[in-house]
This record gives C-alpha cells, structure tokens and sequence, in this order.
C-alpha cells in the first residue's frame, strides 16, 4: 500500500501474535488491491478483463461504485490511467501531454466496469482499476476486525491518514486522536470509527509555480486545484476513507446530498 502501518493495542495479555495477524491481512488486501504489485489480484483483473474475484476486491470495487454512484462519478476507481499520468508527473515534474491524457481518459469510465455474482468484468482494454482512495480504510479496518476477534477490542490501526479505532483504552472515553488541517489543530476523542484525512500536504508537485494535488477531477482529468484539507469520521472506515476522497473532488454546492446520505458521517473541511 505504500504506506507505513501502526497498530496500539491496550491489554493485559500479549497481543504479538493477534498483532501480526493483523499485519497479514493488511499485507493480504495489499497482494488483492494494489495498483503497484503487477501481479496483484487487481492488475489481473485489468491484463484478463475478466476474474471470479475475491471477497476483498468485490466488497472494495461494490463500495467504490456505490461511493461513484452518490457523488455523481466524482468518485471513480477507473481513473487509473489517468492518475499514472499525473504519479509520472509527480515523478518527473512535467506535465502530461494533452493528447496522452485524452487517449488515457479513453480507458476510463465505470459504465465499463461490470459486477455479476462473482465474476468481475472490464467491458474495454487497457483499464486500470485505482483502489488509492479507499483500501487503506477498507485494511485498517479489517486489520482492527482481526484485533478484535482475537480478544483484543481495545485497539487502534493507523495506515498513515486512515485510522480504525476499536473501543477506548482502559478507563478512557475514546482515543485521543490529533487532527491537523493546515495551521488548524485539534484533539478527538473518538471511539468505534474510522477517521482519514485527505489532504495536499503531503503528495503533491509543484510544476513552474503550480500546485498538483494527488486527486483527481474525472471531469477535467486535472488535479483538484483548491487546496483543502478533508477529514471525514465514520462508523466504518472504509466509508471514511472513500468520503474523503469523494468530498475533496465535489464542487462544494455538491457536498451536503452526499452527506446527507450518510447521517452517520461527518466531515470537517478546510481550505488553505
Ligand atoms: P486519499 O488519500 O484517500 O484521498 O486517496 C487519494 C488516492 O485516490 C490517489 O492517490 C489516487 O490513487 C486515488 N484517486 C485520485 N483521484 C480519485 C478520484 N477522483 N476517485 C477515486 N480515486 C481517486
Ligand atoms: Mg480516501
């Protein structure tokens, strides 16, 4: 997942064991949905066009149509060959050609994915499926399910901005769960959720004086050109996860319908 993974467990009992299981079903998710492992349950699916897939990758690409379906495709795991051209940007600090970022554009679009029982299938070639904007939730919570069933409900999993918080540490109210949005800090004492932050500060470009955020616009193919800082706390983390991400594309005017729909999220958004 490209990202550093910390887990807390308060306990009397030794937790090593319960713990590096945790880290196997994280590294598991990892093998089904990076984009950056080619032999990847995902990458599969992109070089076949068709696989019966696993649980992970349905429940993961289900909840991402479903998240797309909300927000009006704002929201959009097809946007994968559009977002290697902008990781390649990120990485040689010049922008993509216009003509590559249209005939990339060409290989996206979620009409194009299909979902029948098991069987997932890409209706053109040359898709990539980016799960970047929602597998770190979907993994630390189901790394913090693990914790959980082994008897150790009081545990916190970190996969850097996404966090899974299981029940408070002996004798507290919640976990103290520090928020920083810009110049903006603030303490959280949350339980039972999941928080993720998705913001500019740290993957971005800056190109002759411009700034390029690491999401996406599927309208424009553009990165996101406001600076925000969204963080969104959920009953399930992988919600949060996909909401942030979901929330930083939309037009502002945009933003309440889709909360609306989730009652039991809430978001906190600045702006730089
Ligand atoms: P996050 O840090 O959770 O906001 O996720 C950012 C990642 O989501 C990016 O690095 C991309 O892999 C992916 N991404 C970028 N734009 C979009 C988009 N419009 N829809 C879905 N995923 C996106
Ligand atoms: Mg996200």
């Amino acid at each position: 997942m490209g990202t550093v993974v910390r887990i807390t467990v308060d306990s009397p009992d030794d937790p090593v064991a319960a713990i590096r299981d945790a880290f196997a079903r994280i590294a598991e998710i990892d093998r089904r949905l990076s984009d950056y492992k080619p032999d990847s349950e995902v990458n599969r699916l992109c070089r076949r066009r068709s696989i019966l897939a696993s649980d992970d990758l349905l429940r993961v690409l289900r909840a991402s149509l479903d998240i797309a379906a909300e927000s009006a495709g704002a929201f959009d795991v097809t946007l994968g060959p559009v977002i290697r051209l902008w990781r390649e940007a990120r990485r040689t600090r010049r922008l993509p050609e216009p003509a590559a970022l249209i005939e990339a554009a060409d290989r996206t679009g979620l009409a194009n994915v299909q979902v029948r029982g098991r069987e997932i299938a890409l209706l053109i070639p040359g898709m990539q499926l980016d799960f970047g904007g929602i597998a770190k939730g979907y993994a630390a919570g189901e790394a913090l399910n693990i914790l959980r069933t082994r008897g150790f409900p009081r545990s916190l999993v970190a996969a850097s901005g996404d966090l899974a918080l299981g029940d408070p540490p002996d004798g507290e109210p919640g976990w103290r769960v520090e928020i920083r949005q810009f110049d903006d800090r603030r303490v959280l004492m949350e339980k039972n959720c999941g928080i993720s932050t998705s913001g500019d500060t740290e993957q971005f470009v800056e190109i002759d004086g411009h700034r390029y955020s690491h999401i996406i616009d599927p309208h424009t193919l553009q990165p996101v050109a406001e600076r925000l800082s969204v963080t969104v706390i959920a009953p399930e983390p992988i919600l949060a996860d996909a909401l942030d991400t979901t929330l930083y594309v939309m037009p502002e005017a945009g933003r309440p319908a889709l909360l609306g729909k989730h009652p039991d999220a809430r978001a906190e958004i600045r702006r730089l």
